[in-house]
């Protein structure tokens, strides 16, 4: 009976693990360091009502046309929608729609990892991967190390290069050299939460600012899923641009908050004041060059099984991890 183990909890993995459901014999477990899923599909809610939330990271999906069953099964349990609010500025692709999630982005990747049947574990934070008698002794940040046959890594790039323990060795100098070469975009994003009643009076649901230097995108999010009900209060998503995100990463997180609050004022001042905010830094955001020459997954290891992939693998948007998802679970069956 095989052990597997998926390393993340985003839409890699939890695609990646709904893949690999009936396939292997024996159990799949899914790790992730965060107190949920999602990943960078993360949905937060208010702390004074679950129902008011917010798309922290991805805010919608174009998956390419005739991508298929997997994608059609998301449609057809209302996971996902046609995006009809009014987007300003929005680039339109001839080839893909957009789809927004009414329940919040995090609900694709919940809707995986439930379809997987797998065990998933959170506040489970890997800090070093190393080989002990023919298996992967996985340690982690608390808890007693587990021992896995095969690993999955879905998290991102850079992350995988701080792993510590017998991984270090095992990437070789080349495959150093390729995931060295990746590059992602870092940006902050803030969600503002609002008492029900609270009216945000705008023509648009979500739009894109090209003449701000610290915000990039703006989404009154609960408009942008359809969501307008007296109940529940409104919620504002503000996504800043790549310079900001690069030039604050190392900056005292409650004055980069100010900062976005105050440029925010000035691009919307009738906004009224939220009941609370949260601040999301996210170090890495998009990816802006993947892993040269080694489109989907990257095996580091065979005997046991260590294998990488990710959106670090692709790219930054819904088909390029599920592309990914399907390349690490073909690896992994044919590997078993
Ligand atoms: C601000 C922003 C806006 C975006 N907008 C869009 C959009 O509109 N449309 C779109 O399609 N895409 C968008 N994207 C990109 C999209 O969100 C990502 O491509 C996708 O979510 C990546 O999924 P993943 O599973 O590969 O990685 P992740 O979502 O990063 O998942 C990796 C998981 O691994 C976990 N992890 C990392 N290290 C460890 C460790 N040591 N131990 C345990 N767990 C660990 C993390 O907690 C994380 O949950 C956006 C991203 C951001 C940040």
């Amino acid at each position: 009976m095989a052990r597997v183990l998926v390393l993340g909890a985003g839409l890699t993995g939890g695609a990646c693990a709904a893949l690999l459901r009936g396939a292997v014999c024996g159990r799949v477990v899914v790790w992730d360091k965060a107190r949920g899923a999602g990943g960078r599909m993360s949905t937060s809610r208010s702390a004074r009502g679950a129902a008011c939330s917010a798309d922290l990271g991805a805010q919608y999906v174009s998956p390419r046309a005739g991508r298929g069953s997997f994608f059609d099964e998301l449609l057809s349990h209302g996971i996902l929608k046609p995006l009809t609010a009014p987007i300003e500025g929005m680039v339109e692709k001839e080839d893909s729609c957009n789809y927004m999630a009414p329940q919040g982005i995090s609900a694709v990747v919940k809707y995986y990892l439930k379809q997987s049947g797998a065990d998933v574990f959170y506040e489970y934070h890997v800090t070093h991967i190393s080989l002990r008698d023919g298996k992967w002794e996985i340690s982690r940040k608390t808890g007693p190390p587990e021992f896995f046959d095969v690993v999955i890594l879905t998290i991102p790039v850079p992350q995988i290069l701080q792993l510590q323990g017998d991984i270090v060795n095992i990437i070789n100098e080349r495959q150093k050299q390729q995931l060295e070469a990746t590059n992602y975009s870092s940006r902050y994003a803030l969600g503002l939460f609002y008492e029900a009643g609270v009216c945000i009076d705008v023509p648009w649901a979500a739009k894109y600012i090209t003449d701000n230097p610290c915000i990039r995108f703006i989404s009154i999010d609960n408009k942008k899923r359809n969501i307008e009900s007296p109940e529940i209060g409104p919620s504002v998503v503000v996504h800043t641009t790549v310079t900001f995100g690069s030039e604050h990463l190392d900056s005292d997180p409650a004055e980069v908050q100010q900062l976005i609050l105050s440029h925010l004022e000035s691009i919307m001042p009738s906004l009224p004041k939220p009941a609370s905010v949260k601040c999301q830094k996210w170090r890495y955001s998009q990816v802006t060059k993947s892993v040269p020459n080694c489109p989907g997954h990257m095996i580091l290891h065979t005997q046991p099984l260590l294998i990488c992939g990710g959106d670090g693998f692709t790219c930054s948007n819904f088909d390029g991890c599920i592309d990914s998802a399907m390349s690490l679970a073909e690896a992994v069956k044919s590997h078993l």
